[in-house]
């Protein structure tokens, strides 16, 4: 995949905007464990940047998946891993399904606010007791007239202390996990205040990603209009899979900066860092070490390039957006783990980036489908494992 001029002019007009405005107030969000998403946000609206991919009749610029992983790229630059999270989310997870299935009254109410920056978006998949195993997912939508009225907890959930909306996973019926299943569009606050029925019961503390809030949401007797249902009745198993693809292209696309970043800087530090009489970089065990995490990056960078190549063709990239995931999850724990040996006890230290790098890239391995989910796809795509019915 060759980027062009466009792609190039869209990551000098992102990477200005982190340097200038994103950059400069990270160490003061991760302090305060919560970044100002509005704020922020809107200023990307203002840019184009929160629909590169998104339909222009809704304010997006109509343009293909290749935009958005240059734009996840550039986010890897962002000195934190949680800010880039809560951009992935608003632009590749908790708005692709309701892009590609809403109805236009839908995409009116929803998709254009968030791709003009003027609402907060995030998507509610896990559960306290259903993570991994999305299909054991227990919140519910029962019919009363033209309303579902929701009820049940979303756990984990990325940008829901601020959101506006949340994109919601819920059973609509009694039928088999994969086919009982429907995305929502649920408002969660009006006029700053949380509508009837909905409260965060819990922000949750982590050990990286600090500058993302993370809820544990709860949902009573939530009534919203039916219409407000993203495509056909019981396909919303099939779209949040669908919607994953983009998730883990995402979230591969986003590390490859960050990871460079940290090997960059391991280096520049080891150029400095003088010890038995040398610097720690003429150490051929620092060089090869190094070399072979650069390459490492580099192998990812091919991968997930020829999963967005296909993806952008209308293929099918199941496969190989699992494999991008599944490698990028290894490599946010090889690579931060490996320079920040290099750092010795400044590598230990709090404020040191490359420690910030070892705890926040810890969440990929994890989130958006762990590692073993990932296998567990790959055994299925080549024929071990058997597919669900
Ligand atoms: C910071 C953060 C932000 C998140 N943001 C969101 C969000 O915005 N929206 C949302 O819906 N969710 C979000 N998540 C949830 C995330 O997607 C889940 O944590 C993840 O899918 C794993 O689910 P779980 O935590 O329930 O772990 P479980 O499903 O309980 O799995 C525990 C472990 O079991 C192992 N395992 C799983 N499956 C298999 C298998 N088949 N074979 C062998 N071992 C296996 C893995 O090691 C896994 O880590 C977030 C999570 C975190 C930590």
């Amino acid at each position: 995949m060759q980027f062009t001029h466009e792609h190039r002019e869209m990551q000098k007009t992102l990477r200005r905007f982190i340097d200038d405005h994103i950059n400069p107030h990270v160490d003061e969000w991760e302090a305060a464990e919560m970044f100002p998403a509005h704020e922020v946000f809107r200023e990307l609206g203002k840019l184009g940047l929160l629909g590169l991919t998104k339909p222009e009749a809704h304010g997006g610029a109509g343009l293909d998946y290749s935009y958005s992983l240059a734009m996840a790229e550039t986010l890897g630059h962002i000195h934190c891993g949680g800010v880039p999270m809560a951009i992935g989310v608003q632009t590749d997870m908790a708005t692709p399904a309701l892009a590609r299935f809403g109805s236009e009254e839908l995409k009116a109410q929803f998709l254009a606010p968030a791709i003009a920056g003027e609402a907060v978006a995030c998507i509610g998949v896990s559960e306290p007791g259903a993570g991994s195993d999305v299909s054991a997912i227990r919140t519910h939508a029962r019919k009363d007239g033209d309303d579902y009225v929701i009820s049940g907890q979303k756990m984990w959930i990325t940008n829901s202390l601020q959101a506006d909306w949340i994109c919601l996973l819920v059973n609509t019926s009694d039928g088999p996990a994969h086919k009982n299943k429907s995305l929502v569009m649920v408002p969660l606050r009006e006029g700053g205040k949380p509508v009837k029925g909905f409260e965060v019961s819990q922000k949750i503390r982590k050990i990286g990603m600090h500058s993302s809030d993370t809820g544990l949401l709860h949902f009573d007797e939530v009534r919203v209009p039916q219409r407000y249902r993203i495509g056909a009745e019981g396909a919303g198993f099939v779209y949040q899979m669908q919607q994953f693809q983009e998730e883990r292209l995402w979230c591969a696309a986003s590390t490859l900066e960050a990871l460079n970043n940290c090997i960059e800087w391991t280096i520049e530090w080891a150029r400095e860092r003088q010890l038995f009489g040398a610097h720690l970089i003429d150490q051929q065990w620092v060089q090869f070490k190094l070399a072979e995490l650069r390459t490492e990056v580099e192998s990812l960078r091919a991968l997930t390039y020829l999963a967005c190549e296909r993806y952008v063709a209308g293929e099918d990239v199941t496969e190989w957006a699992t494999m991008a995931k599944l490698k990028a999850g290894r490599l946010n724990r090889l690579v931060p783990d490996t320079c920040l040996q290099f750092w010795g006890g400044m590598g230990f230290t709090l404020e040191n980036r490359v420690s910030r790098m070892y705890r926040d890239g810890r969440l990929a391995s994890i989130g958006g489908g762990a590692d073993e989910v990932m296998l567990g796809i790959l055994a299925k795509t080549m024929g071990m494992a058997k597919k669900p019915r």
